[in-house]
């Protein structure tokens, strides 16, 4: 299944020895997958001076779905997607969690609860991903962290599995991830034209700074899913004060309230307040400071240049990536940082085994956390398709 995701539809043949599977074992597998719809064979392909005509085996996966889902402190996002990897369903829903911690879990199983009852009736559910601001411990599904939602120690997959069982969906995949992780697989898989089994480091995020590392088009996640945090990486120890209780981490140079008050487009506490309220304005503020020559925004923006090439610097040694992504405010500010972060990382990407990796910005803001979302969803169920499917009457 990830064999024809990848490479599109494929011959029985090519499948076969991509996986390192004899052609037996592959035909009947085939039949098993086409006994569930998720995969199907296309019309033959005739070869000029070949034998039989070949039927190439593609993703099918109609009748099941994949859900992602987004939970942000101001709305609530779904993408429910085919196996096959077709959108047949989304939704955003506003809503306010900064108000009060206790009362957050309650106001998100209601939206759930109303919202996946929306599902298209016609396609059964196999696998859901939630994206969330905060740590995120994989393994037990629980929020270890979160400032922004005010959460500790959380387990959102209880939450997900009580509502799950109320609409009487059962044993399906649930998986909790960090947004930015989520944000960096979908940049990596989808928005570069990069191999599958890409490696990348990606830094983004709206309201505060977050990161990850996909490795062979997957995301990395450590031991229990802290890995690729650096926004939190130590620049100097007697720098400003982090939210993180560090001092001079990355984000308290870089982060966008930082920006806009050392810009001199407002104080620090106003920024900060702008920020959460309604961020996409906030660094279009900052776009525009830049695009209209303000010294003082150009003269913040080429220093945070050098911050961060100090710490991609690090990361292009520690993971060697094919690409380095800035997404979030850092992508749509990254006209005028990524020539200075060139500059600033110009003696390890000499070195020929990291040359060839590749610094990009995506200037363009999409709901990147819960495309990657549905697309984790998506790769759970082609990571266990006879575990999660049954064969089709
Ligand atoms: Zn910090």
């Amino acid at each position: 299944m990830r064999y024809v995701r990848d490479n599109g539809s494929s011959s029985r043949h090519d499948i076969a020895q991509g996986c390192g599977l004899g052609i037996s074992t592959m035909t009947d597998l085939i039949s098993e997958l086409r006994s569930r719809r998720l995969v199907k064979e296309l019309d033959p392909i005739r070869r000029p001076a070949a034998g039989r005509p070949t039927r190439p085996i593609a993703l099918d996966g109609e009748p099941w779905c994949a859900l992602g889902i987004h939970i942000d402190v101001d709305q609530v996002r779904f993408s429910a997607v085919t196996v096959g990897g077709r959108e047949v369903w989304s939704a955003s829903i506003p809503v306010d969690l900064r108000s009060s911690a206790a009362e957050g879990p309650g106001i998100i199983r209601d939206i759930l609860v109303r919202e996946m009852a929306q599902l298209p009736p016609d396609k059964e559910l196999l696998a859901v991903e939630v994206g969330v601001t905060g740590y995120v411990t994989r393994d037990t599904g629980t929020v270890s962290w979160s400032a922004r939602l005010g959460w500790q120690d959380y387990s959102l997959i209880s939450l997900v599995n009580d509502v799950l069982a109320e609409l009487d969906i059962r044993r399906i995949h649930v998986g909790i991830a960090n947004d930015c992780h989520l944000a960096g697989l979908h940049a990596a898989r989808v928005e570069l034209p990069s191999t599958p089994h890409t490696v990348a480091a990606y830094l983004g995020g709206m309201r505060g700074l977050g990161s990850s590392v996909v490795i062979a088009g997957e995301i990395y996640r450590g031991a229990h899913g802290g890995a690729g945090d650096f926004g939190h990486a130590n620049v100097d120890p007697s720098g400003p004060a982090c939210w993180c209780g560090r001092h001079g981490c990355l984000e308290s140079y870089v982060g966008l309230p930082r920006l806009l008050a050392d810009g001199g487009l407002m104080s620090l506490a106003d920024a900060e307040q702008q920020v959460d309220a309604d961020p996409d304005r906030a660094v279009q503020l900052l776009a525009d400071a830049a695009a209209g020559g303000d010294a003082d925004v150009l003269r913040v923006l080429d220093r945070s240049a050098e911050i961060l090439g100090r710490v991609l610097d690090d990361v292009i040694g520690l993971v060697n990536p094919h690409e380095v992504i800035l997404g979030g405010y850092l992508g749509v500010l990254s006209p005028y940082l990524l020539a200075g972060i060139r500059q600033r990382t110009e003696v390890r990407t000499a070195v020929a085994v990291f040359s060839e990796t590749e610094i990009v910005g995506l200037t363009e803001v999409v709901p990147r956390v819960v495309r990657g979302a549905a697309l984790a969803a998506r790769d759970a169920c082609l990571n266990d398709p006879l575990g999660l499917t049954r064969p089709l009457g």
